[in-house]
């Protein structure tokens, strides 16, 4: 199977390929505390936007077909606090529908980017937003680089 993601047109997606880049750390906010996520607690709800676009998947990779449930927070692991952001792998989510659902939540700038469809096995650790069915991924191939639709994202944001 394969995953996407979004990269910036002036990126190369050659680079996620670089095994010594295959990190994953947080785009802003802090990396010491409190866990913002969970508000502490531990536990937080997942919602896979993979199988809200698309309908329940049991083979998905990121919920297993259970779509929305509460589990081990993924920034704090459990502890309720932030100590362990940067994580192996490259953030990616099981189905363009999901990213594009993810992006548009997220109030992203997406203009001039990119969708980049790799293939490579799944990680053992948690990404940071896995609560919104991302994953974490060794890409080793480049499948595809296409060009963001940013009015999708913008229609997805106006549906609500
Ligand atoms: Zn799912
Ligand atoms: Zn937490």
């Amino acid at each position: 199977m394969t995953f996407f993601r979004s990269c910036s047109a002036v990126e190369d997606p050659e680079n996620l390929l670089d095994p010594d880049r295959q990190f994953t750390e947080p785009w802003g906010g802090h990396d010491r505390g409190v866990c913002d996520k969970c508000g502490g607690e531990g536990v937080t709800l997942y919602e896979c936007r993979s199988c809200l676009e698309r309908g329940t998947d049991p083979e998905c990779p990121a919920c297993q077909g259970r779509v929305r449930f509460s589990e081990t927070c993924p920034v704090c692991l459990g502890d309720g606090l932030i100590n362990h952001t940067k994580r192996r792998g490259i953030a990616v989510f099981p189905t363009r529908e999901g990213l594009y659902r993810y992006l548009a939540e997220k109030g992203a700038d997406v203009e001039g980017s990119v969708v980049v469809e790799l293939e490579g096995p799944i990680g053992d650790e948690r990404d940071l937003d896995a609560d919104n069915g991302a994953l974490l991924v060794f890409p080793h191939r480049l499948v595809a680089v296409e060009p963001l639709d940013s009015e999708l994202v913008l229609s997805i944001r106006t549906r609500g």
